[in-house]
């Protein structure tokens, strides 16, 4: 049989269109089918609440004509339309409402169907077998419509066991979050933070990759949550990834480790702050400083790894605290504690409106104090935000130059050394530092039994062949990921260069605006000016950094810049010089928490290019945590 000959014109895919009044619509009217439908498709997603009580609504009427009701269904609501007859809200979740703006940092769509109801409920009535009802708020009705993509992590689960802590830091930053802020704590009791836990527990699913849509969770002391272990266990027969906590340490008694050691792989991140009992009793206000202390070598017995962290806080003098600074640091170091870090300290305008400290000379202070103890402890000091270190430092940028190693990794045992500069992984030549973290990483990931790091020391080149297996306590393969090595923070990854490139390319813009932050723009002007991408100089990139005037106080950290502070650099650039660029690009961390590009505030970027008229784009890029 001849064979078809190819169409010469594409096969029309048509659908109809129904021009028949639908059957389910009550009404002819469009501006009440447009009400009816929009209240239809809500209660296809959320069931109204009055006080404790689930409200099965059935119809409307118009607040201008309290005689006609309007049915919302074509048919008779059932079980999928409503809650149940007056059924209570259920025992899981009915001791309060979620906060909306701190869920719809992640889920925007929950603020808007809010939207929706409140104003639907300035023109109509709801009703329910004729008669009105009072509304209250709105529970979301099939969890399942609210799963979305996820990496699965634990904590999106024990998250949300936070809601208290059993200490009082003098330099607490929960103390000096904005009141517009949207992770906001919410005061919710441990009943209600329990039974969203064992909710969100069911719909996580590490294999299918999927989980609830997140919110900030609780950011206090998850330990201290009475069923922290229960749900702990729980967790555990579902995932066998790292548990990574953060605490305190007020409840790492004995008994509590013996408990945990039975979780593994576990790590702790503990904020033990000063190994003196007197200046941790006076720092944190526990008064059982004892407990925490004590607590380190029996993790060490139990094989619990763990990273301490250190907030120095100029309490009485910074002599003082240096001096604790290190007492500390011995401390943990004789305790093979994983990793030291210290966390610089801050506070916004609402922690203080007067000035507690000078900035610089107790950061720069501290740097240098752990600069000194990097070259007499063993343990791996690291410094948050590591980039003012660099800053500070080091005059090129951005250089794969090993800080410190974790005792007993295979980078160790290898000969790899504090100051070795590395310049090839497995005989790839290594050009910065995100590079170097890439390939050790992949190494890492990649379970062959060795790996080849070549480094420059004191201008010689030596390759270390480095044996995967040989390793042991603190080092674990679950949490290292750089085989031991710990270099000076992320850096800057040169690939954001080719995206800034073709952003530009894609406006052919001339005249480029580019928010960066105190810290990274040292690294990243260097970049800039040795990138061959940016060598004809065509395009003026002029690189402005605004001020955290949202958080205030000494807060200047990029991530922590929200739309209004990008909105006020960009006026106050303009009139400064009194022309306008083509474009404006923007960094997207501040933007990263969910998928929807809103700051911290809930806004979204969208409104910088709405409020100053410019172009403005994200910069797609990772937020540095360190
Ligand atoms: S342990 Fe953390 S949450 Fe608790 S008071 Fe200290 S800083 Fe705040």
């Amino acid at each position: 049989m001849a064979e078809e000959s190819v169409a010469s014109e594409d096969y029309v895919f048509r659908y109809p269109l129904q021009l028949e009044p639908d059957s389910r619509r009550g009404s002819q009217d469009p501006l009440l089918e447009m009400l009816r439908a929009q209240l239809e498709n809500i209660l296809n997603l959320v069931v109204p609440t009055s006080g404790e009580k689930e409200l099965k609504i059935d119809g409307f009427k118009l607040l201008r004509d309290r005689e006609t009701i309007y049915k919302i269904f074509a048919r008779q609501p059932d079980e999928e339309h409503a809650g149940g007859e007056g059924s209570q809200i259920s025992n899981r979740a009915k001791d309060g409402f979620q906060d909306v703006k701190n869920a719809a940092l992640y889920e925007p769509r929950i603020e808007f169907i809010k939207a929706q109801q409140e104003s639907l409920l300035s023109v109509i009535a709801l009703e329910k077998e004729g008669k009105v009802v009072g509304v209250d708020g709105f529970r979301l009705k099939n969890l399942k419509d609210w799963v979305v993509p996820s990496a699965c992590d634990p904590i999106e689960v024990f998250g949300y066991a936070g809601a208290r802590c059993d200490t009082d830091c003098v330099f607490c930053y929960n103390k000096g979050n904005p009141p517009s802020l949207a992770l906001g704590v919410l005061k919710r009791s441990a009943t209600e933070e329990w039974e969203e836990m064992l909710t969100r527990l069911k719909y996580f699913s590490p294999t299918g990759g999927f989980g609830l849509f997140p919110s900030l969770g609780d950011t206090y002391e998850v330990l201290t949550h009475p069923k922290i272990m229960a749900v702990l266990r729980q967790l555990r027969r579902k995932t066998p990834e790292v548990f990574k906590i953060t605490t305190n340490g007020r409840l790492l008694t004995p008994a509590k480790i013996a408990e945990l050691g039975k979780l593994q792989p576990l790590y702790l991140y503990l904020s033990l702050n000063s190994a003196s009992p007197s200046r941790r009793r006076k720092l944190m206000r526990d008064r059982k400083p004892e407990v925490a202390i004590n607590a380190l070598p029996l993790l060490r017995e139990r094989a619990i790894p763990y990273t301490m962290v250190i907030v120095p806080w100029p309490l009485d003098s910074i002599p003082e605290m240096l001096e604790d600074l290190a007492s500390t640091v011995a401390y943990a170091d004789g305790h093979d504690s994983h990793v030291i870090q210290i966390n610089l300290p801050g506070y916004s305008k609402y922690f203080s409106s007067e000035k507690l400290y000078d900035l610089e000379e107790v950061w720069s202070a501290i740097v240098a104090k752990v600069r000194e103890l990097r070259e007499k402890i063993a343990t791996p000091i690291v410094v948050m935000p590591s980039m003012y270190e660099e800053n500070l430092y080091e005059e090129r940028k951005n250089v794969p130059k090993v800080m410190g190693l974790v005792k007993n990794s295979p980078a160790t045992a290898a000969g790899l050394m504090k100051g070795d500069v590395i310049v090839a992984v497995n005989g790839l030549t290594v050009a910065s530092r995100p590079q170097a973290r890439h390939l050790l990483a992949l190494l890492q990931e990649a379970d062959n039994a060795s790996a080849q790091v070549t480094v420059k020391r004191k201008g010689r080149s030596l390759e270390f062949t480095l044996n995967l297996q040989n390793f042991s306590y603190p080092y674990s393969p679950n949490v290292d990921r750089h085989l031991g090595i710990v270099l000076m923070g992320t850096g800057l990854r040169l690939n954001y260069l080719e995206k800034l490139r073709d952003i530009i390319n894609s406006y052919k813009a001339k005249h480029v605006l580019f928010l960066s932050s105190t810290l990274v723009k040292p690294n990243f002007e260097q970049a800039l000016v040795e990138s061959p991408l940016f060598a004809s100089g065509e395009t003026q990139i002029d690189i402005e950094v605004p001020r955290n005037n949202f958080f205030g106080g000494n807060v200047f950290m990029g991530d922590l810049l929200v739309v209004q502070d990008f909105i006020d650099s960009i006026k106050e650039y303009l009139e400064r010089k009194g022309k306008r660029p083509d474009l404006v690009v923007i960094p997207s961390s501040p933007f990263n928490l969910g998928q929807w590009k809103r700051d911290l505030t809930g806004r979204v970027y969208l409104d910088i290019e709405r409020e100053v008229g410019i172009p403005v784009e994200l910069l797609d890029c990772a937020t540095i945590y360190d």
